[in-house]
């Protein structure tokens, strides 16, 4: 940590990246921090782009992690605009795409992950879009204006918030979903129930359990065709369907990957120089008794402590309750834990208010919860599900 000639590398203006440095700096550690991002951007919250971004309630200076300010106070090295093209272990060197090598001491991958691509025909139409930045966020609204028609391929998270963003605005949704529910992947029957619900009730046309065949545009105007044959005519698409993280970098490194990058419970690789955090990571979670690659902020930002600590000598196991949130209209999930596993489904509260909770258990145990505008009793379910089981958070 002498050594002033030393260097970080983090790959990836990230959430985590910006909690790498500050988590650094804290710990006092007194050598070079660099950062490579390929976005033009200094670390941003990405949450915000398909809530307040999306329907204009907030601009870009509320994105910032971080004030510019940070990075000079700092002294981080900043290399905005440039992309990471391999890693080369052996002379411990980052290799950039214009062929510029970057020395680190010790390398931090938060390459974080892409958009998952729609394999249907037409979906490389320029009215086809994803969201995972600002400036894909911005492309797509400049196509469209209060009236248009959006179509959200995906009823996940994202797709959802979206959803409500745009109808805000005016404009008319339409969202095609392959599962028989929306958010089938990460909650139950009777959350997914609500948010059909209110989803419907605000306007949006909710189409569940529909293929999607391709995309066709005849004389200037686009549709999805239906696998029943149906035009479904809009303006803009927005696909929602998952993600894949970037793990390229690391492979290519001869690191282990599977669904993400393979780290130890310090968010160590297998080359104790090379730590991989957030959305591009797989740990071990004792919680779970199981590896887990999360995609949420509290995760980036607790596992970018962890590596930052590690880099200064302070090895602390990462093993935090995973915790997620969205905003749909006047509603706030806030879900505890991982629900994947439940044997019993307990449903409490009044879901016509909108104001309930949805406990799950496994062999009597609670392992998991959604709180939908009930903040104190999902603070109180962290708990308890820390308590059953039996981790210290
Ligand atoms: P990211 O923030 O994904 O950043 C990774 C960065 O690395 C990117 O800038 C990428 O371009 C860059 N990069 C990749 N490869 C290279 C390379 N080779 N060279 C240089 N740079 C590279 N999470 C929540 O917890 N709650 C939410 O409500 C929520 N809403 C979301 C809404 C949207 C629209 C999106 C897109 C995400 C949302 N998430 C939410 C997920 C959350 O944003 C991610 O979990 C978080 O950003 C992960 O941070 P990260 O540090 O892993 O990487």
């Amino acid at each position: 940590m002498k050594n002033t000639a030393d260097n970080v590398v983090i790959i990836g203006a990230s959430h985590a990246a910006a909690e790498v440095i500050s988590t650094l700096r804290k710990a006092g550690w007194e050598g070079k921090i660099t950062l490579i991002g390929d976005e033009e951007n200094l670390p941003y919250q990405r949450p915000p782009l398909s809530k307040a971004y999306y329907s204009g309630d907030i601009n870009t200076d509320k994105l910032a992690i971080k004030n510019p300010s940070f990075y000079e106070m700092t002294k981080v090295g900043l290399v905005l605009g440039a992309r990471a093209d391999s890693v080369d272990r052996a002379n411990k060197e980052v290799v950039l795409e214009n062929g510029t090598r970057v020395s680190y001491t010790k390398l931090v991958l938060a390459t974080g992950t892409r958009a998952r691509l729609l394999p249907v025909e037409g979906a490389d139409a320029p009215c086809i879009k994803y969201l995972r930045t600002v400036a894909d966020v911005d492309d797509t609204k400049s196509t469209l204006a209060p009236g248009g028609k959006l179509l959200i391929v995906g009823a996940g998270y994202i797709g959802l918030e979206v959803a409500a963003s745009a109808i805000k605005q005016g404009i008319e949704v339409i969202v095609l979903e392959a599962q028989e529910r929306v958010l089938a992947r990460v909650t139950s029957e009777p959350v997914s129930a609500f948010y059909q619900d209110i989803h419907r009730q605000a306007g949006v046309d909710l189409r569940l359990g529909v293929g999607l065949k391709r995309f066709v545009t005849k004389e200037d105007e686009n549709f999805a065709e239906l696998a029943d044959g149906e035009l479904v005519k809009f303006d803009c698409a927005i696909i929602g369907i998952g993600v894949i993280p970037n793990v390229e970098l690391a492979e290519h490194a001869g690191l282990a990957c599977d669904n993400g990058i393979i780290v130890d419970e310090f968010t160590q690789t297998e080359d104790p120089d090379i730590y991989a955090v957030g959305d591009c990571s797989n740990h071990p979670s004792q919680i779970y008794q199981k590896r887990i690659r999360l995609e949420s902020v509290p995760n980036a930002v607790a596992q970018a402590k962890t590596a930052a600590l590690s880099i200064c000598g302070d090895n602390r196991v990462y093993d935090q309750l995973p915790w997620f949130w969205s905003d749909q209209y006047d509603v706030k999930l806030q879900t505890a834990g991982l629900m994947q596993e439940h044997d019993e489904v307990v449903v409490e509260g009044d879901v016509a208010a909108r104001k309930f909770t949805v406990s799950y258990f496994r062999g009597g145990k609670m392992i998991a919860l959604d709180a939908i505008n009930s903040p104190a009793l999902f603070m109180k379910a962290k708990k308890r599900i820390c308590m059953d089981l039996q981790v210290d958070n």
